[in-house]
């Protein structure tokens, strides 16, 4: 399991982390990688990496569906960030993306991103580079 570490700034924002990922599975040639939010208020996703606006629009999105208020909802956790946690599982903690060829197999617009939406903090992400059968040395012995 390799990992690194993400400084957020901000409450809520879309951190590109394409280059980390991709440096984090160095050496790696055939198969995926799962790249891995350990956070309740952070998760990982796929999503275009050109127009910053992109990720403003997911953002101002997501504060509709989970206000921090709580909404309708009536949010009862006492931390008073479940808006965080709701936005969390709504993009989900992880991605498997693909590796071939020694490289991350992304679209031309695609990035990674960690989603913080409870910032800022330190946040780790773990990198598990998952062998294609028969391709890495010791599989299938
Ligand atoms: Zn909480």
């Amino acid at each position: 399991m390799r990992r690194f570490m993400v400084e957020t700034h901000r409450r809520e924002e879309f951190v590109d982390i394409t280059g980390e990922v991709a440096r984090a599975v160095a050496g790696f040639s055939e198969g995926a990688v799962l790249v891995y939010s350990p956070h309740t208020t952070a998760g990982i996703t796929i999503n275009e990496g050109a127009d910053p606006d992109v990720r403003r629009d997911v953002l101002a999105l997501l504060a509709e569906l989970a206000p921090k208020s709580g909404g309708r909802a009536g949010f009862q956790h006492v931390e008073g960030n479940s808006d965080a946690h709701v936005k969390t599982s709504l993009v989900g903690p992880s991605q498997l993306v693909p590796v071939s060829g020694g490289g991350l197999v992304l679209g031309t617009w695609q990035k990674i991103y960690l989603c913080e939406f409870d910032g800022p903090r330190r946040r780790t992400v773990f990198v598990q580079p998952l062998a294609a059968a028969g391709t890495e040395k010791g599989v299938g012995e």
